[in-house]
């Protein structure tokens, strides 16, 4: 299948163009490189020896997007572009809802003038709220704490409401846990600008001298250690979970969590880290972060039942490989 990637020179987009190639797919990718850069996909070229389509574009502007549906025989879009700072949602909010909201509608428009029946769509474990772990497919979403996690939740309504509007357009909503690590060639990774926000990059910069510690964010949530437990999955992982998608994508509305089922607290993300890769991380524990859970983890079985897919990387793999991207940053 041609499958146009929005956000594809992103960290997950990479990976996922990788994969896609790899199972034979055609791919076209359009990014305004708002938080990436062009090289990112020369490295993936690098790593498939296939090339990519790029289109220098910013996915709200609808005149450029329908020159690309114009131009190209589309099968499906992935549409993973899109703005992921929780903290600059709060302080940027029109700027999070006009680029997030926009670009689902303007290219579900065009899937569905241009009759593309398939469009999967980058969610996030964050529309659940704080419901009772594990988190499944079928639960009430509620409230999120940031215009960030509205737009995911905002979004997912649109697109089901135009999937149930239009017949032959397919819509499936991959709601991700906490990606991690990197490509095994240690070419493609996160390289977040500035402080970063995540666990896993602060971690790979404190191991690496580039900052003095790491804050834990509290120590007394009712978790195994107190620490906040998540689902930290491997990009890899994640990305063979939109290959599914994408090839097993059926009308109407579709969901799937994609994570692995498994919890880890900060304090053993941390151990995992420092057991993995032979290095200490120093740490001090400070107060909670405003908005955080205590646990989110993934019932993660409807996925296997119906796409055939699951999340074959550890934690081990996880911290080596972010670890080995880390090393591999030049700046
Ligand atoms: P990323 O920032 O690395 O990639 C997003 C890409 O989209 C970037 O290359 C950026 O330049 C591009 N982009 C943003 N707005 C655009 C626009 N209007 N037009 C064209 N390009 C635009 O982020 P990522 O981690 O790869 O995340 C991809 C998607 O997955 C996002 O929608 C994000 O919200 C979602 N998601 C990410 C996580 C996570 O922890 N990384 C978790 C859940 C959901
Ligand atoms: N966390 C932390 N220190 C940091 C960044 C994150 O202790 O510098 C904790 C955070 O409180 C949460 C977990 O690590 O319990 C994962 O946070 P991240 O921001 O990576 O993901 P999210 O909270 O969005 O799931």
């Amino acid at each position: 299948m041609k499958i146009f990637v929005t956000g594809g020179a992103g960290y997950i987009g990479t990976h996922t163009c990788v994969e896609l190639i790899q199972a034979g797919h055609e791919v076209i990718v359009a990014d305004n490189l708002c938080n990436s850069k062009k090289e990112a996909l020369d490295k993936v070229t690098e790593i498939t020896g296939k090339g990519i389509g790029f289109y220098e574009i910013d996915v709200t502007d609808e005149k450029e997007v329908e020159k690309i549906f114009k131009e190209n025989q589309i099968d499906g879009v992935i549409h993973f572009a899109g703005l992921k700072a929780v903290g600059e949602s709060v302080a940027k909010p029109l700027m999070y809802y006009y680029n997030n909201l926009v670009s689902t509608m303007v290219l579900a428009e065009a899937c569905i003038r241009h009759k593309v029946g398939r469009f999967v769509f980058s969610s996030s474990a964050t529309v659940y709220g704080d419901n009772t772990v594990p988190f499944r497919e079928d639960m009430n979403l509620l409230p999120t704490t940031n215009p960030y996690g509205e737009t995911k939740a905002m979004s997912e309504r649109i697109l089901t409401d135009a999937a149930s509007a239009n017949e032959g357009f397919g819509v499936t909503l991959l709601r991700y846990f906490n990606p991690v690590g990197a490509h095994e060639s240690g070419l493609i990774g996160e390289n977040p600008n500035g402080i970063p926000n995540n666990l896993m990059p602060f971690v790979t910069q404190v191991a690496k001298g580039k900052r003095e510690y790491l804050s834990v964010f509290g120590n007394d949530y009712d978790t195994v250690d107190g620490t906040g437990v998540r689902d930290y999955i491997h990009v890899v992982d994640l990305a063979k979970g939109h290959v599914k998608a994408i090839e097993k994508l059926k009308e109407g509305v579709n969901v799937y969590n994609l994570g692995t089922g498994k919890g880890t607290s900060v304090l053993e993300l941390v151990q995992a880290f420092e057991e993995g890769n032979g290095i200490k991380v120093p740490y001090e524990i400070c107060p909670r972060r405003p908005g955080d859970i205590a646990s989110c983890y993934a019932d993660a079985s409807k996925a296997l039942d119906e796409l055939g897919w699951t999340a074959e990387k550890d934690i081990m793999d996880m911290v080596k490989d972010s670890w080995k991207f880390e090393n591999g940053l030049t700046e």
